[in-house]
């Protein structure tokens, strides 16, 4: 059987492994002349930087395709468990470490904030149910296949439904656990894993902290995009080919039944295609004959980011990887993200690699990837707001941290959203694809299969289960399911 995938974003790699691990012959065609989509990295002078992702959850997405491979992951892709996993600053001088152990987390809130550690234990304990009651349906199965619904577990979490929180917002069950506004603060954050707004998003939500808390959070050795690579070079020792500068022009089919891509005027025949391309792209490039599920593509998007990778002349030695500068009312600055607008004082996210990859950056320096969250393109005024933007974060960074970054910055790259959807074709530049502002966006995502075209899949961040890695890995484990079931 030949498969085609379109796309070397990571589901499309991990697509690959996985159907090349099934014997077919796989061929991935990518229009950029990289893999890894926004998991890539780049270099600036002295400085490397990973692109887009900085934070690594669920490590055994990636052990389970060396696995399935038959290969030792040691020799080529190694991480470890980050002892603490976040330094949190407040504009008051709060500085907090989310500890990755959870008793030395709870005596630190204690400590700094004088909270008694219950509450914590009782918010990672509901998470950690959510996740055993919904995660193995509603994240690892096809929501678009009746077998999905008949399974025993899908009646057990109806039967919880309460427990669930569906109806009450994130922001409202992590009320429920913390009166201290910073905890609400911290725990609301969790949205941002995948755009969406605490204040909206289902309180369904608050399992993803115990992702971070309970299974931990992991740095790759060489940094993010060693994810890419090794699954990349996975993919090469097992046959797959890849086509670089390789836009796919269209998917073929007749009578319902697939039959190939179109590059140019070349037309290929294939078995199966896997599109790893954003879906709105997909049905308004790719298959512009057919009729789009316009509920679907209509969707509200994710947020979208603002990054300033700085290569900065100086060691911080109160930073660790992972640093997030709070802003002081983050409703309003939820709030103004959801009218297209970007918050005065935005809370400012800090990823040093260089904390644990010494060669990210010259000596006595650090590679500073600055991001914060920024609504996704409608058409705003984005070289103003980024001059704004920039001039905010340096002032808040300043006050915060107590220095002159004006002086330290020695270079400087930018991304926003309409680079984003330039370089990886994402609508809107959403990072996640759709945003879950609502409680029936988790069914609101594209299914992992054609229901026009048989022969077709999709996998990757804008369809179920949604953006993330450890997300997207879990979409090519869908469609290899679909395909085989
Ligand atoms: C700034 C930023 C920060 C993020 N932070 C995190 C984080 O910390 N942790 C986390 O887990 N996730 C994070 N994410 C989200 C995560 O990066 C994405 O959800 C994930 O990488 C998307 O992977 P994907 O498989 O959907 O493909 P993508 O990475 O979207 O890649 C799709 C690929 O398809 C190619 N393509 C598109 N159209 C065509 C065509 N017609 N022909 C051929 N090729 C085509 C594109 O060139 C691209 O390479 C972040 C994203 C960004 C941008």
């Amino acid at each position: 059987m030949k498969v085609a995938i379109i796309g070397a974003g990571i589901a499309g790699l991990a697509s690959a492994v996985r159907m090349a691990c099934r014997g077919y012959e796989v061929e991935v065609y990518e229009a950029n002349a990289y893999p890894g989509g926004k998991l890539s990295d780049f270099q600036l002078n002295e400085y490397r930087f990973d692109a887009g992702p900085s934070l690594f959850t669920m490590p055994q997405y990636v052990e389970d395709l060396f696995e399935l491979a038959g290969e030792d992951i040691h020799p080529h892709f190694s991480y470890l468990k980050l002892p603490v996993i976040c330094h949190y600053f407040w504009e008051d001088g709060t500085h907090l470490k989310a500890f990755a152990e959870e008793e030395q987390f709870a005596n630190e809130i204690q400590e700094v904030l004088n909270i008694a550690p219950e509450g914590l234990k009782a918010v990672l304990k509901n998470g950690q149910q959510k996740y055993e009651l919904t995660g193995r349906i509603f994240l690892e199965k096809s929501l678009h296949k009746l077998k999905t619904w008949l399974h025993k577990d899908v009646i057990k979490a109806l039967l919880r439904l309460p427990r669930l929180h569906l109806f009450r917002s994130m922001n409202k069950v992590h009320e429920k656990y913390f009166d201290h506004p910073k905890m609400i603060q911290l725990f609301n954050r969790f949205a941002t894993y995948n755009g969406s707004n605490p204040y909206k998003a289902p309180g369904l939500l608050s399992m993803i902290p115990y992702f971070e808390h309970k299974i931990g959070a992991f740095y790759p050795q060489k940094g993010m995009n060693a994810i890419s690579q090794s699954i990349y070079e996975l993919a090469k020792r097992k046959g797959v080919k890849f086509h670089f500068n390789s836009k796919v022009d269209e998917i073929i089919s007749h009578k319902r039944r697939l039959k190939g891509i179109r590059i140019n005027e070349e037309i290929l025949d294939y078995d199966k295609v896997i599109c790893n391309m954003d879906i709105f792209y997909a049905y308004h490039h790719l298959l512009k004959k057919h009729k789009k599920p316009k509920r679907i593509l209509r969707q509200q998007k994710s947020t979208s980011a603002l990054i300033f990778y700085w290569g900065i002349k100086k060691s911080f030695e109160n930073l660790n990887l992972h640093n997030i500068l709070f802003s002081e009312n983050y409703k309003e600055e939820f709030s103004l993200l959801e009218s297209g607008q970007i918050s005065s004082d935005p809370t400012i996210y800090i990823n040093i690699s260089k904390k644990y990859s010494q060669e990210d950056a010259p000596d006595n320096c650090e590679n500073w990837f600055t991001m914060i969250n920024v609504p996704f393109d409608s058409g705003q005024n984005w070289d103003q707001l980024i001059q704004e933007a920039r001039m905010n974060m340096i002032a808040k960074i300043n006050r915060m941290l107590n220095t002159n970054l004006n002086e330290l910055i020695e270079c400087e790259a930018i991304l926003d959203p309409r680079t984003i959807e330039r370089k990886t074709f994402s609508h809107l530049g959403a990072l996640y694809g759709t945003s879950s502002n609502n409680k029936m966006a988790a069914f609101m995502r594209h299914a992992n299969f054609s229901k026009k075209i048989k022969g077709l899949y999709f996998c990757g961040g804008s369809v179920h289960p949604g953006g993330g890695i450890p997300l997207c890995m879990m979409s090519a484990k869908i469609v290899d399911e679909l395909m085989h079931s």
